[in-house]
């Protein structure tokens, strides 16, 4: 499995693109401001996307990737997402207004999407690989996945603050590599916690929840672009003296847009 990240940020700037991972050649998870680096021919070989909300910067680009290869190809997209975020998108993106509705163009028998509801636990296959839909905790209804191959599997968390259900699912699945989001810096700890995102503090202790006997690579993700370097810096302190006294290391990266994750 091959997993290209188009956007990871947490807000756009120049270089800076949201939300959006390429799975191998034909799975999009989410569709940030990042899928407008992808070529014409990369977007009509997308056949489906799984959307872990309905938040503008895990969306935007998904009505105008479908106005831009819709009529090239020969079957609907596929939209993956909670019975809420489909919800949303129908009322106020895909509503006619503010984009069409395509569910119901070209026409309602062969429309350029279709959404398919999906529910915390439930796995269904993508192409080549499966994924699981994982529990996240957010400010409107939301989720995180974990896509598996045959050597391991990839999670993402979505945007999420405390989400001990996620931990007690990752504790029995083989994980290979975890993003996780960790949106704001510990001075903005407030912000974050209004606004159910992660900061530095409360990483480290979701980080806790991890078994003992395992380890994998982790990549934070949607930084925020004026705080990323603050916010790496103030988890590399935090993973170094946890609280208590426990020296824990993990192996922390931060995501950047355009790197090649493959397991
Ligand atoms: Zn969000
Ligand atoms: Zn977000």
């Amino acid at each position: 499995m091959r997993i290209r990240v188009l956007g990871c940020s947490g807000a756009i700037a120049k270089d800076c693109r949201t939300t959006s991972f390429l799975i191998d050649e034909d799975t999009l998870i989410d569709a940030g401001t990042g899928v407008g680096d992808l070529t014409l021919d990369e977007m009509r070989r997308i056949d489906r996307v799984f959307l872990t909300h309905s938040h503008l910067d895990h969306v935007a680009a998904l009505p105008l990737m479908v106005d831009s290869v819709g009529t090239a190809r020969g079957k609907p997209l596929q939209i993956h997402a909670l019975p809420e975020t489909i919800q949303a998108l129908r009322a106020h993106i895909f509503n006619d207004l503010i984009w069409p509705d395509f569910s119901r163009i070209p026409s309602e028998s062969d429309p350029f999407i279709q959404f398919r509801e999906i529910a915390i636990g439930q796995s269904l296959p993508a192409g080549a690989n499966r994924v699981e839909v994982l529990a996240a905790t957010h400010t409107v209804a939301a989720a995180g996945f974990s896509v598996s191959a045959d050597k391991g599997c990839w999670v993402f968390t979505g945007d999420t603050e405390r989400n001990p259900a996620l931990w007690a699912r990752l504790n029995q699945l083989g994980v290979s590599m975890l993003v996780i989001e960790t949106a704001f810096s510990n001075r903005e700890s407030e912000l974050a916690r209004r606004s159910l995102h992660l900061s530095p503090q409360v990483l480290a202790q979701e980080l806790e929840n991890i078994d003992g006997d395992k380890s994998y690579p982790i990549y934070i993700t949607h930084t925020k672009p004026a705080e990323t370097e603050l916010i790496m810096a103030e988890i590399k302190r935090f993973d170094q003296t946890q609280p208590g006294g426990r020296h824990i290391a993990h192996d922390i990266h931060w995501l950047r847009a355009g790197d090649i994750l493959e397991i």
